[in-house]
C-alpha cells in the first residue's frame, strides 16, 4: 500500500518490500488527530502514519453496530472492491485492521470535505463546476466499469473533494463486482433508475442514470424526481417525469445532456465515453478536472 511503500528505503530487496506491504497495521501505527465526521457506524479521524508521516483518514467502525445492521457482508465487499481501485477520482482505501470491538479503514484524506455540504452552501453549482465534476465522475466510472465494478450509489453524500479540489467517489458500500446482470434493490430512492425501482435486471448503465440525476441536482440544487411521498418519487422515476424549472437558468445543452442520461430504456442511455465528447462537457469542464472555488 502507498503508506508502506513510501517508507521503504531504496535498497530493500523485493521480499523485504513485500514483508513491509503485508505488515499488519495496529492503532499504534497512527497518531490520531481531529474528528473529520460521523457516519452511521462510527467516526472518521484525521490521522498520521507514524513511520512515513503520511496523512490519512481513519474510519473507525463498531463491530456491534455492523452486526446489528447486518452489513458486515456489505463492508467486506466495499473493502475488497475499493482497495483494488486506483484512480485520481476514486478515494483510495490503503488498508484495514481490527481489534475486538472495532474495524479501522485507512483511507485517503479528502482535505476539502463533502460535495453535499458544498452544494448546501451554494444551493446549486455553476455549469463549469457541474460539468467539471460530471466529467471527473464519468472518467472514474469508465475506469470502474472497465474493471466490472458497478457503483450503484452515486449521489452527493458519497462524494468528497481532495486537496487539489478534485472530486473523489468515496463510498463503495453498494457497489458490486459483476459480470452478470443484477436484480438487487439498493441505494437511495431519489437516485435509483427505473429498472432498480422495479427490481428488474440491471447493469453498469445504472451508473449513467445516477450521473444524470447528479448532474441535475448540481445544476438545480434538488434531484429531479423529488416528492413528499416515496410512492410519488417511485412513480415519477418509473414514468421518467423529467421537468426543468425556469430557475435557476440552465443552458439547453446541459438539459439535453441530462435528458440523454435519464432514459428509461437502459440500453439507450448516453454511453460515458460519448458523454465526455458532448459539447456541454467539452466547453464547460476544466480540462485539468480541477474546479477551483
Ligand atoms: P462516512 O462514515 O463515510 O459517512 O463519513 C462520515 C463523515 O466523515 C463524512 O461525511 C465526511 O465529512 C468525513 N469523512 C469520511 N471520510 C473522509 C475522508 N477520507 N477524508 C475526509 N473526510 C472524510
Amino acid at each position: 500500500m502507498a503508506i508502506a511503500s513510501e517508507t521503504q528505503p531504496q535498497d530493500k530487496t523485493s521480499s523485504e518490500v513485500s514483508a513491509v506491504e503485508k505488515r499488519r497495521w495496529t492503532l499504534n501505527d497512527f497518531d490520531i488527530g481531529k474528528p473529520l465526521g460521523r457516519g452511521k457506524f462510527g467516526h472518521v479521524y484525521l490521522a498520521r502514519e507514524k513511520r512515513s508521516n503520511h496523512i490519512v483518514a481513519l474510519k473507525v467502525l463498531f463491530k456491534s453496530q455492523l452486526q446489528q445492521s447486518q452489513v458486515e457482508h456489505q463492508l467486506r465487499r466495499e473493502v475488497e472492491i475499493q482497495s483494488h481501485l486506483r484512480h485520481p477520482n476514486i478515494l483510495s482505501l490503503y488498508g484495514y485492521f481490527y481489534d475486538q470491538k472495532r474495524v479501522y479503514l485507512i483511507l485517503e484524506y479528502a482535505a476539502k470535505g463533502e460535495v453535499y455540504k458544498e452544494l448546501q452552501k451554494c444551493k446549486y453549482f455553476s455549469e463549469r463546476r457541474a460539468a467539471t465534476y460530471v466529467a471527473s465522475l464519468a472518467r472514474a466510472l469508465i475506469y470502474c466499469h472497465g474493471k466490472h465494478v458497478i457503483h450503484r450509489d452515486i449521489k452527493p453524500e458519497n462524494l468528497l473533494i481532495g486537496a487539489q479540489s478534485e472530486l473523489k467517489i468515496a463510498d463503495f458500500g453498494w457497489s458490486v463486482h459483476t459480470f452478470n446482470r443484477r436484480r438487487t434493490m439498493c441505494g437511495t430512492l431519489d437516485y435509483l433508475p427505473p429498472e432498480m425501482v422495479e427490481s428488474v435486471e440491471h447493469d453498469a448503465s445504472v451508473d449513467i442514470w445516477s450521473l444524470g440525476i447528479l448532474c441535475y441536482e448540481f445544476l438545480y440544487g434538488v434531484p429531479p424526481f423529488e416528492a413528499k411521498e416515496h410512492s410519488d418519487t417511485y412513480r415519477r422515476i418509473v414514468q421518467v417525469d423529467l421537468k426543468f424549472p425556469p430557475k435557476p437558468i440552465v443552458s439547453s445543452a446541459a438539459k439535453d445532456l441530462i435528458a440523454q442520461m435519464l432514459v428509461k430504456d437502459s440500453s439507450q442511455r448516453l454511453p460515458l465515453h460519448k458523454l465526455l465528447e458532448q459539447p456541454w462537457i467539452v466547453q464547460n469542464a476544466e480540462p485539468s478536472g480541477v474546479y477551483k472555488v
